[in-house]
């Protein structure tokens, strides 16, 4: 997008800290021209008024400032399906993306983040099972992982646990401290760790999940200049976010 806002999963980046470091390190020359504007939202899409080919978007910063950035010549949408068909159509904009963007389905995902460090005692480095990720088929986790075993992490006790897309679904609009609740005993039943953690942290996510993707890396309507990307193009992992990203960016190129 022209402006990039706070992450959607920033609690994801949370609990994996550096995963964004790619990212940071290719849009650093645009940081360094002056050309990165983050935490803005685009609200509106619409005609450059002194270009009719050109586009501008109206944004809102921080503490909801209202701006408006012009002179592009396209725009291309790098956000999940839903906020972005929502935004083509906030804008009055129609093109073959509409259609396209409505047949992709997104699942919520409630995630748990787990920290325990008092298991880092000398022969103590772990708590519970003698694995480190699992998918699950209890009824409200779908997959565990144990982030502090990943490459590269700190040794501190940590877990990420992600509800099942039925049951995040289900309870989308319950408050966080109950969602955390029933995830945590949900956490004891599946791991038998029943430790009271030192931190936890649930976060929701609205698109998280892709189960009906687009079935094709991007779309670019060239006639319009306007374009979509993201990971539920081809699925729902950064690879595909990444893809599409390309393939979006050598198509316009
Ligand atoms: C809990 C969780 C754990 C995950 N774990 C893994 C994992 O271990 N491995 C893996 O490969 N993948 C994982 N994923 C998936 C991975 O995070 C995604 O595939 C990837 O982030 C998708 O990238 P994206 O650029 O398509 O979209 P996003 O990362 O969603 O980026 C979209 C961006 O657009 C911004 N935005 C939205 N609307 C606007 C607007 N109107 N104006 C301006 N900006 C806007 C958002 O703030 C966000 O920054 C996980 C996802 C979740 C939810």
């Amino acid at each position: 997008m022209a402006a990039a806002g706070r992450s959607t999963r920033e609690a994801h980046w949370v609990a994996s800290p550096g995963m964004d470091a790619l990212v940071r390190a290719w849009a650093e020359p645009l940081r360094l021209a002056g050309q990165l504007i983050t935490h803005t939202r685009v609200t509106q899409i619409e005609r450059d008024p002194l270009n009719a080919t050109g586009w501008q978007v109206r944004c809102e910063g921080q503490g909801d400032t209202p701006q408006v950035f012009a002179g592009f010549d396209a725009v291309l949408l790098a956000q999940p399906a839903v906020p972005a068909l929502a935004l083509l159509n906030t804008s009055a904009l129609s093109s073959p993306l509409n259609e396209a963007l409505a047949k992709v389905h997104i699942a919520p995902c409630w995630t748990l983040m787990l920290a325990f460090p008092q298991a880092v005692r000398p022969g103590l480095t772990t708590l519970g099972p003698q694995w480190n990720a699992a998918r699950s088929t209890h009824h409200r986790i779908a997959w565990l992982a144990r982030e502090s075993s990943k490459p590269g992490r700190s040794i501190i006790e940590r877990w990420t646990v992600q509800a099942s897309p039925a049951w995040s679904a289900e309870h989308l609009e319950d408050d966080t401290a109950r969602v955390q609740d029933k995830l945590l005993k949900a956490f004891a039943e599946v791991t038998g760790i029943r430790a009271q953690p030192s931190y936890a942290d649930t976060r929701r996510w609205r698109y998280a999940q892709t189960q009906q993707a687009l079935g094709q890396s991007h779309l670019w309507d060239a006639s319009q200049g306007l374009g979509a990307c993201g990971d539920w193009c081809l699925g729902h992992r950064l690879e595909d976010a990444f893809v599409s990203g390309l393939e979006l960016a050598l198509a316009v190129a």
